[in-house]
């Protein structure tokens, strides 16, 4: 049998082969490779969708969170809140910038972080705060905003895994004072290469990071800061934005297949389902379980031979990371975060999955669980 794999990009280009080719034709043809209209097209196509008066394309998601956090005049001697279970792009960005990523625990059944865990990490010098909606869920940004208003702090959302999802009927992208989309080909709208964007509705904000995503290039040979080269090109802009007419069609066929799981595996001893908020409306760039009884790197093995391809997000946390050794945190200062990397298995899910491969996935699932007797008392 064919291996259900995580992704299958190659399966979408040869379906929209000739809707592709044709893009890719156009810009090629109109022989603007940098700027031009239509990266202005998808900059404004991108605002509408999220609701915001601005989009900024940029070349990634990691440069959409640090020229944000610089735009807001953050720099070294601050400090920024990030969760301790993220990718680790959402604190290198903080890095990048030049300030201290501060960490915050989260919840057991969402992964999320909350008021009260990001009012734990607060320091005299918080600057900002960085929830990120994890796996497309978003964080509750009303009590966070009252949080950063309580520190003097700006409120930036990572919205990498979020486009199109919605708090309280509001979508992403809108909740904050500014938000950073990654379009990394596996985000929910993912680009053909690297690329991200920052949405906001502050003209000063928008403006400078124009500026900062071009070396600070203000008219002719005018430089007005010391800025970055980090554009979206014309050939990425043109493609999401034809991709963007299905975002919430493709989004809609995530939520069906996580039901399809959800109703596979309740209740299936040695694991937890992802949990859903009442105000959340999730768009499940990911769909994390919790594997029981630190055998989720057994169970990992057994599904891969049995022919079905899972990820981790993630499995070292952020504050663990050797890229972090010198920052002085150590194992057990997140104990929520830690239990969950050590737990968390992302099954197959993206909208190109046949129904099938999905219920599969669930059924090779069950019965590794029951195999390897995982919720059994046996581990
Ligand atoms: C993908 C991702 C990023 C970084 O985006 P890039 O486009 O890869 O730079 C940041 N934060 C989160 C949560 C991500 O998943």
């Amino acid at each position: 049998m064919t291996p259900v794999r995580y992704v299958n990009f190659a399966r979408f280009a040869e379906r929209h082969r000739d809707e592709l080719h044709a893009i890719v034709s156009r810009v090629l043809a109109s022989g603007v490779y940098i700027g031009g209209d239509e990266v202005a097209s998808f900059e404004r196509d991108f605002a509408r969708y999220c609701g915001t008066r601005f989009a900024v394309g940029v070349a990634s998601g990691t440069d959409a969170l640090a020229l944000t956090l610089r735009a807001f005049g953050i720099g070294p001697g601050d400090d920024v809140i990030v969760p301790a279970n993220t990718a680790v792009p959402t604190a290198l960005a903080v890095t990048h910038a030049g300030a201290r990523p501060v960490f915050a625990d989260v919840e057991p059944d969402t992964g999320l972080v909350t008021a009260e865990t990001v009012a734990a990490a607060v320091t005299p010098r918080t600057r900002a705060i960085v929830p990120v909606h994890l796996y497309g869920h978003p964080a509750d940004t009303v009590a966070l905003r009252a949080v950063a208003n309580a520190a003097g702090a700006r409120l930036l959302e990572d919205a990498a895994h979020a486009h199109g999802a919605r708090f309280r009927g509001r979508r992403c992208g809108g909740l904050a004072d500014a938000a950073a989309f990654s379009f990394y080909p596996t985000k929910n709208l993912g680009a053909f290469g690297d690329a991200g964007c920052v949405t906001t509705d502050d003209a000063e904000l928008a403006a400078e990071l124009r500026l900062l995503r071009a070396c600070g290039l203000a008219t002719d040979y005018r430089h007005e800061c010391k800025g970055y080269t980090s554009r979206l090109d014309p050939l990425q802009a043109a493609l999401l934005r034809w991709k963007l007419h299905s975002l919430d069609a493709w989004n809609e066929r995530r939520r069906a297949l996580a039901h399809v799981y959800a109703e596979r595996l309740g209740g299936v001893a040695g694991l937890s389902l992802p949990a859903v908020r009442a105000w959340a409306e999730p768009v499940w760039y990911a769909y994390p379980v919790l594997v029981h009884g630190a055998r989720r790197d057994a169970v990992r093995r057994a599904l891969l031979e049995a022919g079905v391809e899972t990820n981790v997000h993630y499995p070292i946390p952020v504050h663990l990371q050797p890229c972090y050794a010198d920052a002085g945190w150590s194992a057990g200062d997140f104990p929520v975060a830690e239990a969950r990397a050590s737990q968390l298995l992302s099954l197959p899910l993206d909208p190109f999955h046949e129904e099938h491969e999905i219920v599969r996935a669930a059924r090779a699932l069950r019965d590794v669980l029951a195999r390897l007797r995982v919720g059994a008392g046996a581990a």
